[in-house]
């Protein structure tokens, strides 16, 4: 059974067709990335899949089971977006400990939750602080660490890293393979940097102007680009 189905998804806004159909069937525990030009929906298909955006027509399905009319709280995703939205008032604590809560693990719990989801991060020592008082690259950790809290069946990351200096990237992104490696995660990832793509994904969806022109794993694409544009965009030789 696949772990996410995404069945012909349109979306229009207006009178602009943004998704055009998108089929992409993603198994349990894959790192799938998304990878395409500015402003060729991947955002849209991300937030169509978490739920903050109602589609056109098509069907989404987490688990075997139809999600497409359901609100984001009853789908099962956690997501991490560039702009990490962590609850300003709260402590680091706080902040992974509220998605604990959610989930409704009892309170004797929840301390031992969140240092362990702390120490998989490297933020035990961040606990305390507030997101104020945190680095960018510490805030997307935090904000990374909420997600995992919530252990959700799909993890949603839409350019999580595009705000940090290429040396905390290239960092992160080791960790982010460790983690998913560790931990046998579904992810569905966006990025715009084709090394982030090659070497984090199992499968790749090359999308452009709403549609996908290209699924595959990160060698085929490369070996065997499905036409001019994704060679281009993905480096292949021609
Ligand atoms: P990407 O994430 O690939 O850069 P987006 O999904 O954010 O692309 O946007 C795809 C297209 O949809 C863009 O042309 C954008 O302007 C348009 N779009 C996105 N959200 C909205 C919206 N809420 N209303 C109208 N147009 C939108
Ligand atoms: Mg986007």
């Amino acid at each position: 059974m696949a772990a996410l189905d995404i069945q012909n998804v349109k979306k229009t806004f207006g009178n602009v067709d943004v998704l055009k159909g998108i089929n992409l069937s993603i198994k349990d525990g894959e790192f799938l990335i998304l990878v395409g030009p500015s402003g060729c929906g991947k955002s849209t298909l991300m937030n169509s899949i978490a739920g903050l955006e109602e589609v056109t027509s098509g069907d989404i399905c987490i688990g075997g089971g139809a999600v497409t009319h359901l609100p984001p709280k009853d789908r099962d995703i956690a997501m991490v977006f560039q702009s990490y939205a962590l609850y300003p008032s709260m402590s680091v604590r706080d902040n992974i400990a509220f998605a604990l809560e959610i989930r409704k693990v009892p309170k004797a719990e929840r301390i031992q939750e969140v240092e362990r989801v702390a120490d998989l991060l490297q933020i035990s020592h961040l606990l305390d602080r507030k997101p104020s008082q945190l680095s960018g690259g510490q805030r997307q950790r935090v904000a990374m660490g909420r997600a995992l809290a919530r252990q959700p069946k799909i993890y949603l990351f839409d350019e999580p890293l595009s705000n940090l200096d290429a040396k905390l990237r290239v960092e992160m992104r080791t960790e982010i393979k460790k983690l998913h490696q560790r931990l046998k995660t579904t992810i569905v990832y966006v990025t715009h940097d084709q090394i982030e793509a090659m070497t984090l994904a199992d499968r790749i969806a090359v999308m452009k102007d709403g549609m996908v022109q290209q699924f595959g794993t990160p060698q085929e694409i490369y070996d065997n680009p499905a036409n001019m544009f994704v060679a281009g965009f993905m480096g292949s030789p021609a």
